[in-house]
């Protein structure tokens, strides 16, 4: 094996990037992210990475949720502070119903970059580039508009920083302090038949908050009561992007892709030979690896062996993303393979890639009904191969969207038009997700 450097992955074949006419341009906007300060630090980072570890021994759960797109035009306070509301209320529900910490991952502040299964998209017979996210193009169908552009990677760097400037601010300023989480409910999850079962959840978490300051336990002596810990993270596609912000801690020398606590590999660029791997093998963040229903044991071990040699728990998540049927089927000798050779991983399950439908009046979606049994048969999986269901991976907003059918209010096909906002992959709305969050806080007592 050759001597990893930021650059080495750029002598081996890549997937999925974009095709860029300017390379003067790009070279000089890489060189220029060089130079720009981290997103994250490695300090933070490093306590990701050791929190997922304890997940990976079986002492806490991941939850890792955000848009499929983060978007450039859709950019504003309310859609972050909304969907941060609907990861803690997650949280609560999981750590005080299901009694496992949480460690929550957002994903967002970069998620700007697609794979797509398709180099084109035709409509009415005019075929243009895809849409691969803003960092690369945008996604209104002319020609100049699908051109990928350089300059997004600087738009997409600003864009994160702020987006992570607000969620620091969330995090630590206030808005996620315990005394609040009665109000942390949106105004449309106000009439969601769930609502009063949260509140009681929340009655209870104010109960063991009065019980815990009079045994002298506050606000002011346990910073964990009034702030949290939101951690970041995204698809690193972009490997050019990556690399900019890859930078050596001066404490450790180690190297850190600062452009995010944990990032992951895609199904579509995972190939052992190829640029990804090359690339996140020489970081030390916490990453993640999609897994398809098309994985084999002996494959899996190989990436594994790549991504994390040393086998550091914390260090690998694995995110299964097999669709409801199939994950029953493929799952189990995974699962049974990886304890055999006792590799630590953290595993975890996307229960919405793999269950994309088109409806009837062709908008993509995804029935709440199929997400739950991905999740269910996960569960069942590892219950049964005497592993640790560690985490789930969510695409998710806090906007009020109607863009996966089903849940409580029974969402269906009809419904889809009219609040369906999405970029790219329909996303559960603020009351599917805390429906959610019951459904696994249930399982995760079992
Ligand atoms: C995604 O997470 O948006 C995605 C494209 O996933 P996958 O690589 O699993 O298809
Ligand atoms: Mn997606």
């Amino acid at each position: 094996m050759t001597t990893w450097t930021p650059q080495s992955w750029r002598s081996l074949p890549i997937q999925q990037q974009p095709n860029y006419q300017d390379q003067h341009l790009l070279h000089s906007v890489e060189q220029q992210l060089h130079k720009y300060p981290p997103l994250v630090f490695a300090q933070e980072t490093r306590d990701l990475f050791s929190q997922l570890g304890n997940v990976a021994e079986g002492n806490g759960f991941l939850l890792q949720g955000g848009d499929c797109a983060e978007s450039f035009n859709d950019f504003n306070a309310p859609k972050i502070r909304d969907t941060f509301k609907v990861l803690l209320q997650m949280a609560v529900v999981l750590t005080f119903a299901g009694g496992l910490p949480v460690v929550k991952v957002a994903r967002m502040a970069g998620q700007y970059a697609k794979p797509r299964s398709s180099d084109l998209e035709t409509i009415n017979g005019i075929a243009l580039p895809s849409y691969r996210g803003d960092i690369v193009n945008s996604f209104e169908f002319t020609d100049a508009a699908r051109q990928p552009d350089p300059n997004r990677l600087t738009t997409a760097y600003h864009h994160s920083a702020a987006t992570l400037n607000l969620l620091r601010a969330f995090a630590q300023g206030g808005l996620a302090d315990l005394h609040q989480v009665s109000k942390w409910n949106l105004g449309f999850v106000e009439s969601n038949p769930l609502k009063d079962r949260y509140q009681d959840v929340a009655q209870r978490v104010q109960e063991a908050l009065r019980f815990m300051e009079i045994c002298g336990i506050t606000a002011q002596n346990s910073p964990s009561i009034r702030e949290t810990q939101l951690f970041t993270s995204h698809e690193a596609l972009l490997l050019n992007y990556e690399e900019a912000l890859t930078r050596r801690d001066s404490l450790t020398g180690d190297w850190y892709d600062c452009s995010a606590h944990m990032v992951w590999i895609g199904e579509r660029t995972r190939q052992l030979d190829h640029a990804h791997i090359e690339f996140f093998r020489g970081i030390h963040n916490p990453v993640g690896v999609k897994i398809g229903p098309g994985m084999q044991p002996d494959e899996l071990i190989k990436l594994i062996d790549a991504l994390n040699p040393n086998n550091i728990p914390g260090r690998l998540t694995l995110i299964t993303r097999m669709g409801a049927d199939k994950l029953a089927d493929k799952l189990p000798q995974l699962v049974r393979r990886v304890q055999q050779e006792g590799r630590k991983v953290v595993w975890s399950s996307d229960p919405m890639h793999g269950n994309t439908v088109k409806a009837s009046n062709d908008y993509k979606t995804r029935d709440f009904e199929a997400i739950l049994r991905e999740i269910r048969n996960f569960f069942a999986v590892h219950k049964a191969e005497g592993s640790h269901a560690g985490g789930i991976h969510l695409e998710m907003t806090g906007e009020h969207v109607t863009e996966c059918t089903g849940g409580a209010y029974g969402l269906s096909e009809h419904d889809l038009g009219k609040r369906y906002f999405t970029q790219c992959d329909p996303r559960l709305n603020a009351d599917q997700v805390l429906e959610l969050a019951f459904l696994i806080a249930d399982t995760l007592r079992l």
